[in-house]
């Protein structure tokens, strides 16, 4: 296989528009300092997100895949400016959000919006349903009282919520209604982009595939473009177009939805996929092999030399240790950061 000049992580291209895509990130990189000692000095780095690139077409879905500790969450954050990039580049529909003034940001954010993980959280106890959905009405002059109220109307139905829950508490709701509350505040101003921190990771199972149900109804409504953050791969396979699956900071995989679950390319992702549960004894059998992982993610701070997830790999050999790979063209629509498919190590372990 020819290495690609994705060095940095760059997707695939699929068949969707890529000369013109929503949302662009180019060697997206988060560093946290380390400060240790009474006198806090700067004792080094954990690099959460380290030189991410992908790209996302409008009214796509990519999902970004990985285990607690890969990055995906900070890589999410980092899009949005939630917490500030240390490098890197992120646009969407074509303005580089890492170059706004805080001015220029607060304005911008009616296009860029986020839904968290945990609904109880991210909704003020104290305020009701009204006020937590038009507080992103009111700070963009969003219309007068009367337009809010009723766009707050509108957007109830989206989420499949009845009316009379507009003067509820957030305690008064389940936490599958939380969630819907908090989908209706991030889609409230029509934003191009929105990231789906584990929308329904803190859910009853009853309820998630209700949520992924109103997402998805609201995306081909208003060709809204996602990023779907989980560490549940099994549930990206309905809703993503696309995947990235991201260790240690990196994405060590990129390709289309059927390509990454048919043909997984990255012993990682081949991993993730093996751990998956299944439903109908076909797909089971379509799963690959079970390949055990040793151990957990190791701490960012001591990444391994070379492919970082060489210390977890079965397949791991010599040139492991040494640069760490590229990424690998394995067809149109995938890429895969592994030696395995450098045809100068063909001696190397079978795949
Ligand atoms: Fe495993 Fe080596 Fe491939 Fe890394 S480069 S995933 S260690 S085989």
């Amino acid at each position: 296989m020819s290495l690609t000049d994705h060095s940095d992580g760059t997707a695939a291209q699929t068949d969707r528009d890529r000369d013109d895509p929503m949302v662009r990130v180019e060697g997206l990189k988060k560093h946290f300092p380390i400060y240790e000692g009474i006198l806090q000095q700067r004792a080094g780095e954990v690099r959460a997100v380290d030189g991410v690139s992908f790209d996302i077409a409008e009214g796509e879905t990519l999902g970004l895949v990985g285990e607690s500790g890969s990055g995906k969450t900070t890589t999410g954050r980092s899009m949005l400016r939630l917490t500030e990039p240390t490098a890197g580049t992120v646009e969407i529909d074509g303005q580089d959000v890492v170059d706004l003034s805080d001015d220029e940001l607060k304005k911008f954010r009616r296009n860029m919006q986020i839904v968290h993980q945990d609904p109880t959280s991210s909704l003020n106890p104290r305020h009701r349903v009204k006020s937590i959905i038009e507080a992103p009405l009111k700070i963009h002059d969003y219309g007068d009282a009367d337009e809010r109220l009723e766009r707050i109307e509108e957007l109830l139905e989206m989420v499949d919520l009845p009316r009379e829950f507009l003067y509820r508490h957030p305690g008064q709701l389940s936490g599958g209604q939380k969630q819907r509350v908090g989908i209706a505040r991030a889609v409230a101003l029509n934003p191009k982009f929105v990231v789906l921190d584990e929308p329904t990771s803190a859910l009853d199972v009853s309820v998630q595939a209700r949520i992924v149900d109103i997402l998805e109804n609201i995306q081909d409504e208003y060709g809204i473009t996602y990023l779907f953050i989980t560490h549940d791969l099994s549930l990206l396979r309905n809703v993503a177009d696309r995947i990235g699956v991201m260790y240690l900071g990196r994405l060590v995989e990129v390709g289309d939805v059927d390509s990454v679950f048919e043909t997984p390319e990255h012993p990682y992702s081949r991993a993730l996929l093996s751990a998956i549960s299944t439903v109908s004894q076909a797909d089971e059998r379509a799963k690959p092999d079970r390949q055990n992982v040793e151990g957990e993610i190791p701490d960012p701070r001591e990444k391994p030399s070379g492919c970082a997830f060489r210390s977890r790999c079965p397949y791991a050999f010599d040139a492991c240790s040494g640069d760490e790979p590229g990424m690998y063209e394995m067809g149109e629509d995938q890429v895969a950061r592994c030696y395995l498919h450098d045809d100068e190590y063909e001696e190397g372990p079978d795949w």
